[in-house]
C-alpha cells in the first residue's frame, strides 16, 4: 500500500482564499478590516522568520498587520503595558506573542494578560478551559489545522481510535481535546509511555508531536491508518540540512492510508489557521456571523 499524501500546502492555500474572500466582504459590507498584532521580543532567528511570514500572509488576505519588535532586554512591565494597549485597541482583533520569550519573562503571565477574545493562539488559560469543556474557544492553530485535514480526509472521526504522541500545551493536549470533541477514543502517549509502538499500532489516527526526527517507523503503523506528522526537525543528511518530521516518511507511507509530508503538511496549516482565528475573533467582536469551516 502507498499512502495518499495529504497536501497541507494546497489545503492552507484554500483556507487563505476562504479567509480573504470573507475579509473582503467584511470590509465592503461593514467597513471592518480584521487586524492582527504580533509581538516579538528579542532576535531569535527562527522567530524572526515566523513573524515575517505571519505579517506577509496577514496582509495578503487583506487584513491589517501590526508588528511590535521589542528589545531582548524588554522588562515584563513594558511588555504587559504593550499588551494592555493592544487589548484596548479596537483595530486589533488578534494578539500573538511569539514564543519562546527570553528567560527573564514569565510566558504564562504574559499569555494570560492577553484578552482571551483576542488570544488567536488559543494559549490563554480561559481558552484552554473553554476547549476542555467543549465550549466555544479560540483553538491553538497547529492542532486546529491538523483537525481540519483529518476531517477533510476522513469525514466523520466518530468512534475512531486516535493516538496523540506528545503532551505539550501547544500541540499534544489541545489536539487530544479536539479529537475527543469529534468523538474519537483518544490516547495521549508521551516520553514515559510503555511499549509506545504497540500503543501506536492500535490507532486509526496517529498524530506525532514529539520533536524527535523520524522516531515513528512504518512497523508502528496499523495498515490504512491516517498519520499526521506535526514534527519539524532539522537534521544533517548527505552534507545538507534537511527538514524531517517525527515520522519516518518512507516506511510510514508504505503502510498508512494517508500521511502528511514534512515539509508541506501541517506546517503551512499553522499560519493559515492563525489568519482564520483572527477573522473569527473579528467576527465575534463585532457580533457578526462567523465564517463556516474555519473553526473547530
Ligand atoms: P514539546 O517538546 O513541548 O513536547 C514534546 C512531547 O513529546 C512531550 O510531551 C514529551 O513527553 C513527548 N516525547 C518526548 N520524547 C518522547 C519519546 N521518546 N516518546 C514519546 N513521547 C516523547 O514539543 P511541541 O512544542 O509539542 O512540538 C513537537 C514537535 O512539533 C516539534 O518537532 C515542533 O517543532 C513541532 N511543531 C510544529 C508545528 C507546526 O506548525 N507544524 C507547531 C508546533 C510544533
Amino acid at each position: 500500500m502507498s499512502a495518499q499524501v495529504i497536501d497541507g500546502k494546497a489545503f492552507a492555500a484554500g483556507i487563505r482564499d476562504k479567509v480573504a474572500a470573507h475579509v473582503a466582504r467584511l470590509t465592503a459590507d461593514h467597513g471592518i478590516t480584521p487586524g492582527l498584532a504580533v509581538v516579538l521580543v528579542g532576535e531569535d532567528p527562527a522567530s524572526q522568520v515566523y513573524v515575517r511570514s505571519k505579517g506577509k500572509q496577514t496582509v495578503e488576505v487583506g487584513m491589517n498587520s501590526y508588528e511590535h519588535k521589542l528589545d531582548a532586554a524588554t522588562s515584563e512591565a513594558d511588555l504587559l503595558a504593550l499588551i494592555a494597549r493592544l487589548n484596548a485597541d479596537p483595530a486589533v482583533h488578534g494578539i500573538l506573542v511569539q514564543l519562546p520569550l527570553p528567560k527573564h519573562l514569565d510566558a504564562d503571565l504574559v499569555i494570560n494578560a492577553i484578552d482571551p477574545a483576542k488570544d488567536v493562539d488559543g494559549f490563554h488559560i480561559s481558552n484552554v478551559g473553554l476547549l476542555g469543556t467543549g465550549q466555544k474557544a479560540m483553538v491553538p492553530c497547529t492542532p486546529l489545522g491538523s483537525l481540519m485535514m483529518l476531517r477533510d480526509h476522513l469525514g466523520s472521526l466518530s468512534g475512531l481510535d486516535a493516538v496523540v504522541i506528545g503532551r505539550s500545551n501547544i500541540v499534544g493536549k489541545p489536539m487530544a481535546q479536539l479529537l475527543l470533541g469529534d468523538s474519537c477514543t483518544v490516547t495521549i502517549a508521551h516520553s514515559r509511555t510503555k511499549d509506545l509502538p504497540a500503543v501506536v499500532r492500535r490507532a486509526d489516527i496517529v498524530v506525532a508531536a514529539v520533536g524527535r526526527p523520524e522516531m515513528v517507523t512504518g512497523d508502528w503503523i496499523r495498515p490504512g491508518a491516517t498519520v499526521i506528522d506535526v514534527g519539524i526537525n532539522r537534521i544533517e543528511r548527505d552534507g545538507k540540512t534537511v527538514l524531517v518530521g517525527d515520522c519516518h516518511y518512507d516506511s510510514c507511507a508504505a503502510v498508512a492510508g494517508a500521511i502528511t509530508p514534512v515539509p508541506g503538511g501541517v506546517g503551512p496549516m499553522t499560519i493559515a489557521c492563525l489568519l482564520a482565528n483572527t477573522l473569527t475573533a473579528c467576527c465575534r467582536a463585532n457580533g457578526l456571523a462567523e465564517p463556516e469551516g474555519l473553526t473547530a
